[in-house]
């Protein structure tokens, strides 16, 4: 084992020890008393019932997480990335459809890995807590689908980047860095328009009070809005929730038929006014921007470590390649990524923040996101009290607790 292959050994390592380590933090805090905010919200048997559902998801997290390191450790050093290079160089020549294959195989496989654990997720331990809706038939449609879409966004990406990489590695960093950019700007409009409607159902909200609520709230603030979906969130899982899609006037709303069965009028367009305090702060622009930042970075670090001997002797691979090299470095990347994902998440949750203090400035009532939050939290079972190792490694939102205090806070503190 050559130095570099040691050092990503010992990352990959410490990055599992460093998730699982978070893990039981979080499942011992959850046991301590609930914060002050949160008092009264569930009962006994409600409160039991978070801290046991969050105990056995984040078993199967962790069984997931040790099974997927040893099979990559041992497929890795049995010679397998070399062994598969063999087997397609003896069928395809051509060095560009040969990685597409390469790298596709190996995406599939590892992400054939995930399944049963997603299986035992959703029709056990979701089952058991009564949080799942999600049938057996739904289930192997979403992985199908999942693979198509996968394949479709993935193909041509990967082309682009292998087919760069190899006629002009000078400054194909730079090259892939604007048709990545690109991509990820069209799928923002692909995604509505195409790939969401083959997973769910988007109907027109019928007109009546709540619908005029919302109409009335979007004008109230500025906020061209034209249409408003209700998507059948209820085929998957009893979880309410609500999100915008698509850009300028093409903009949308889609709201879970599970939040607009269980809240009141009031809470629903509470919930609208933080997604458009996303709009008004410009989040989604930002996170685009930050994603662009960040593949810029690891398309820079790919060109430099593509031509080294050390990477592909570190993974046990005869011939170099680009397409082998590029799953090398993502291997490589995967520990670096979780440095990267604490910062990318310190800024989603101050978005969130951002994004309810908009909601208590303009929603009609200025506690109505406070109860909607409240509410929302109990029908998912929410851990009432996270761990702080794990709220910055995994929360991509602030702890209920927190999201409460400041948003009463900033209600009291209106005239
Ligand atoms: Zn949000």
């Amino acid at each position: 084992m050559n130095t570099l292959a040691l050092a990503i050994v010992v990352a990959l390592v410490a990055d599992f020890l460093l998730q699982s380590t978070a893990d039981y933090l979080n499942v011992r805090h959850s046991r301590l008393p609930v914060p002050r905010v949160l008092e009264g919200l569930y009962d006994t048997s409600t409160r039991d019932k978070a801290v046991q559902h969050l105990a056995a998801s984040t078993n199967v997290s962790l069984m997931e997480r040790a099974v997927l390191l040893i099979a990559l450790l041992a497929f890795w050093f049995l010679g397998g990335f070399d062994y598969m290079d063999v087997v397609v160089r003896g069928y395809l020549p051509e060095t560009v459809t040969r990685g597409l294959v390469y790298v596709g195989l190996l995406a599939l496989g590892y992400g054939m890995l995930g399944i049963p654990f997603d299986a035992y997720r959703t029709f056990v331990v979701e089952q058991r807590f009564g949080l799942n809706r999600t049938t057996f038939r739904t289930f192997v449609s979403d992985r199908l689908k999942g693979v198509v879409v996968a394949a479709a966004i993935g193909t041509p990406l990967l082309a682009a980047l292998l087919l760069l990489f190899t006629h002009m590695p000078d400054i194909a960093w730079l090259l892939c860095w604007v048709v990545v950019v690109l991509f990820s700007i069209g799928v923002q409009f692909v995604a509505p328009a195409i790939i969401l409607p083959w997973f769910n159902r988007f109907e027109p909200m019928q007109d009546g009070g709540l619908r005029d609520a919302i109409l009335d709230y979007a004008r109230g603030v500025g906020f061209a809005l034209e249409k408003v979906f209700v998507m059948d969130g209820s085929k998957r899982s009893t979880k309410g929730n609500a999100f915008f899609t698509g850009f300028g006037k093409h903009r949308r709303i889609a709201l879970y038929d599970t939040l607009v069965e269980s809240h009141p009028a009031d809470e629903i367009v509470a919930v609208l006014a933080h997604e458009v305090g996303h709009y008004r702060r410009r989040h989604l622009l930002k996170g685009l921007a930050l994603g662009a930042v960040h593949n810029g970075v690891l398309l820079f670090l790919l060109s430099l470590l593509l031509d080294q001997p050390a990477l592909y002797e570190s993974f046990l691979i005869s011939t170099p390649s680009v397409y082998a090299g590029l799953l090398c470095f993502s291997v490589l990347l995967s520990p670096l990524e979780v440095a990267i994902s604490l910062a990318l998440n310190a800024v989603t949750r101050h978005h969130e923040f951002e994004a309810d203090a908009f909601a208590v400035d303009t929603a009609p009532d200025r506690l109505s996101l406070s109860n909607a939050l409240r509410r929302l939290s109990v029908g998912h079972l929410a851990n009432p009290n996270p761990h702080p190792v794990f709220v910055a490694v995994n929360y991509s939102h602030p702890p209920l607790a927190q999201r409460l205090e400041a948003i009463e806070a900033r209600a009291a503190a209106q005239p």
